[in-house]
């Protein structure tokens, strides 16, 4: 079968737009015909360099789809069920998994730039293409183990909810699973892109008091407002950390979410929430980046934690969020800037990059 997909084939260089073959799912594995995927900035740290994949590969990892074949003993999924990509997969019977962390089950400690065992189902001529966190959503169709793909309601628009696969969980989760922020308390949210105004839809949505946005770029502060900032800080013009504790008072705010991924503004985050706080990182650094903290800090009861896919109990909050979604309580189709071709993918990471937009949305014709 063949697919139109967008391949990496070098670090700094362009997503070449190309047909591949794709090969048939083996025993556990899925056949997805994408319906849209959302353009998410971690895929930008490979085209950089700064996150190291095999290559040639094709990214994405925010899709959402329809089942088109399985594999042998596939259990979880049949043919037609619409379904999003969990770029963390969960096995249902690890430790992990069984203690209700699926979002860091063993399956984890394989590579996944193939599929489970070890092959790849892209092929370029006779040439190998891998897989990105075995989703690959950057394609037409694709193959994924059974354990990536979650099976949600039909009636929800894929192009809309695929954004559920990373940015919403990565954010949203931050703070509802992560920090368990409180209602009536107060929330910093450090970078205002997709993640960002999601931690920050989250915590309006928990019944947070003050909602403190904070980024370099007006427009995305300003973004920030209509997911229920309170306050608005541009760090750019003034020290976001004596604004934060002048807004909330008592020494900063109660939890901070820093969705950026660089050493001084996780370094911010940390300062600006008072004894007894709680900061979640959510932000994805360059590989090899060191943090520098003043450790003090940490014995007045601040809780440094970090998070990976939003602590998702992925079978229950994907679909959660979809349903949020449907019943008008979670604002996704705001959070789109730009429904584009896959084409226009290279064009959407520059926009990415110039702060210019919230999400783009590939969508591929059916
Ligand atoms: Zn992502
Ligand atoms: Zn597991």
């Amino acid at each position: 079968m063949r697919t139109r997909a967008a391949v990496l084939y070098e670090p700094k260089q362009a997503l070449a737009i190309e047909e591949l073959e794709v090969l048939p799912p083996r025993a556990g594995e899925v056949l997805v015909r994408y319906v849209a995927s959302g353009v998410c900035h971690s895929d930008l740290h490979v085209i950089q360099g700064l996150m190291e994949w095999r290559t040639p590969v094709v990214l994405g990892h925010e899709g959402g789809g329809v089942v088109e074949a399985v594999g042998p003993g596939v259990s979880t999924v049949q043919v037609g069920d619409h379904v999003l990509t969990s770029y963390q997969p969960s096995c249902g019977r690890c430790p992990y998994c069984t203690i209700g962390r699926p979002n860091l089950c063993d399956l984890r400690d394989a590579p996944r730039f193939t599929m489970p065992d070890g092959t790849t189902r892209f092929r370029k001529g006779d040439r190998e293409i891998f897989h990105f966190f075995q989703v690959s959503s950057y394609a037409e169709r694709a193959v994924l183990p059974e354990h990536s793909v979650i099976p949600i309601r039909k009636d929800a628009p894929l192009d809309v909810v695929c954004l559920v696969s990373c940015g919403v969980m990565a954010g949203a989760g931050a703070v509802i699973n992560r920090a368990h922020v409180q209602p009536g308390s107060s929330v910093a949210v450090f970078g205002c892109g997709g993640v960002g105004l999601n931690a920050i839809q989250a915590a309006a949505l928990v019944g947070a008091g003050k909602i403190i946005a904070v980024d370099v770029f007006d427009q995305k502060l300003e973004w920030s407002r209509e997911f229920g900032a309170t306050h608005l800080v541009n760090a750019r013009r003034e020290d976001p950390v004596a604004r934060i504790q002048q807004i909330c008072g008592r020494g900063g705010a109660d939890y901070a979410i820093e969705a950026i991924g660089r050493p001084e503004t996780i370094d911010q985050a940390f300062r600006s929430v008072h004894r007894g706080g709680t900061v979640v990182v959510v932000g994805v650094a360059p590989a090899g980046t060191k943090l520098s903290l003043d450790p003090l800090l940490l014995l007045q009861d601040r809780a440094l934690l970090g998070t990976s896919f939003g602590s998702a109990r992925q079978r229950v909050d994907l679909p959660l969020f979809v349903d949020l979604f449907m019943q008008g309580k979670y604002k996704l189709r705001e959070l789109i800037s730009r429904q584009i071709g896959l084409d226009e993918l290279n064009h959407a990471y520059e926009l990415l990059e110039r702060g210019e937009v919230r999400r783009s949305v590939v969508r591929y014709p059916s």
